[in-house]
């Protein structure tokens, strides 16, 4: 059996990423031209992301519930933004059952409309609010240009849709929800995110204001990783979403929706993954420690399956999620290759020494060669496990905070600057009035737009120029190639 590795990020980061999906078995291009098979190993780590978010959002008071993947296509309409954000993306269906239906079905994009329909039916008084709900559910978007995880037609998220009385509540939820997806990509994807606010231009179809955390992919790219919308009172006046309020006034709700996808696999991957292939962190790792056992007779042999299957168990039920690969006909170097490319972050050794020693041999898959590989005895080995997997968590997130953070450059030289940082393919913070006519020009210029900007302003309080038109500007904005 030979073995191929990934083609290196330095030669060709775009190969890289394709390779690195395919080859690690997380996913496959489908039939359908845009569309993606998840593998299991894909929907594994998939299923770690929904974890860590279902976790959080319980934890702040929000319900599951589903909602139908057909929209009347009328309901679109109603809100004029949505309708002309979504329209070139829809996918429309008008047969079914073999007749063409009265009413053409949109395959939903995301499902504001369809929610706000049920709200209106749900909410009475002001006693029904807040209104909070989380859907797990695929979406499709028309896309032309599609990649594996960053870009489908068809792709998993979540959307939480909260109704609430007052402006001041919605813009909180907004933003809490905004602090739990930039707490969850922190803590759990070992991801340093930027929280800030889109520019009128980038801000969701629909929405008053567009929050999102930002990215910065190995490839110095950013990436969206998730979104929070103050959607104003825009959807709960095109679905009457109304209320009584304490003075027996019938009022309009005010509305929030958030989303996070299947993107967030692609960020990870981009991330975190080197020359080898992935690297992924540990609370969200589908193997955590793959146990690879060596022996080269059958002599060897019982004393060392002995041993592993005795530790593998007494890691599994510490709760640590760990594979054994007792695949025959295939060599430990092969073997050590293989997990490195999936990332799995760390290898235990089982040979006849160790266990005579009573020890095993760990490898860390973030500090590579003999730096990163240490016995330690078998003994307290659950203990010792743990440490290992909390310290390769946080130093991923340092390498990751430290590499964002190199490339990260405050525009201090003007236009040119900006432009030049750009297309460097670095980040560059600069004054920004916010207009579609100064957006537009660095889009010329350099192929990109804002990211966001950052709610932690580097100079609070203070006002600057435009880097592009020279006009008054309240606050910096972070531009950059994204994905
Ligand atoms: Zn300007």
């Amino acid at each position: 059996m030979s073995q191929q590795g990934v083609t290196p990020q330095s030669e060709d980061f775009s190969k890289w990423y394709t390779d690195v999906v395919q080859k690690t078995d997380l996913a496959d291009y489908s039939p359908v031209r845009g569309c993606m098979i998840i593998k299991p190993y894909g929907y594994e780590l998939w299923e770690g992301v929904k974890g860590g978010l279902d976790r959080r959002f319980k934890a702040t008071g929000h319900r599951n519930a589903y909602f139908p993947l057909f929209i009347p296509e009328s309901f679109l309409k109603k809100e004029a933004e949505h309708v002309e954000g979504f329209s070139p993306e829809l996918a429309v269906v008008t047969i079914g059952g073999g007749k063409q239906l009265e009413e053409p079905l949109v395959v939903r994009p995301t499902s504001e409309t369809i929610i706000g329909w049920a709200f209106q039916k749900w909410i009475q008084s002001h006693r029904d609010l807040p209104l909070l709900i989380n859907q797990w559910a695929n979406v499709v978007r028309w896309e032309l240009r599609t990649r594996l995880f960053l870009r489908t037609m068809e792709f998993l998220w979540q959307e939480g849709h909260t109704a609430h009385a007052t402006h001041e509540d919605a813009l909180e939820e907004t933003m809490r929800m905004l602090g739990v997806y930039a707490d969850f990509a922190i803590n759990d994807a070992a991801i340093p995110v930027i929280q800030g606010r889109k520019s009128s231009q980038e801000r969701f179809a629909g929405a008053n204001a567009s929050f999102s955390i930002e990215a910065m992919m190995r490839d110095r790219k950013a990436l969206q990783a998730g979104t929070s919308h103050d959607l104003g009172q825009n959807f709960a006046k095109a679905f009457e979403i109304q209320f009584t309020d304490e003075s027996n006034e019938l009022q309009y709700c005010w509305t929030t929706s958030w989303g996070l996808s299947t993107r967030m696999v692609g960020a990870i991957i981009m991330t975190h993954g080197d020359d080898q292939g992935l690297r992924l962190p540990p609370r969200l790792a589908p193997i955590q420690v793959v146990v690879v056992p060596i022996f080269r007779s059958d002599d060897e042999r019982g004393p060392v399956v002995e041993t592993v299957e005795r530790l593998a168990g007494a890691l599994r039920e510490a709760g640590v999620r760990v594979h054994v690969d007792d695949r025959e006909n295939l060599s430990p170097g092969f073997k050590f290759n293989d997990w490195e490319m999936r990332g799995v972050p760390l290898r235990m050794e089982v040979g006849p020494k160790d266990v005579a020693k009573n020890s095993v041999a760990l490898a860390r898959r973030d500090i590579p060669g003999k730096a990163g590989k240490e016995f330690v005895s078998q003994d307290g080995l659950v203990a010792a496990i743990r440490e290992r997997l909390d310290a390769i968590q946080a130093n991923l997130l340092q390498q990751a905070t430290e590499f964002r953070d190199s490339h990260l450059h405050e525009v201090t030289g003007g236009y040119d600057d900006l432009i030049r940082v750009i297309k460097g393919d670095e980040w560059g913070l600069a004054w920004f009035c916010g207009a579609a006519d100064c957006e537009q020009r660095v889009k010329e210029d350099a192929q990109a737009v804002s990211r966001c900007f950052p709610l932690e302003q580097p100079h609070p309080g203070e006002t600057g120029a435009c880097v592009i038109c020279g006009g008054e500007a309240k606050e910096m904005a972070y531009f950059a190639k994204a994905y």
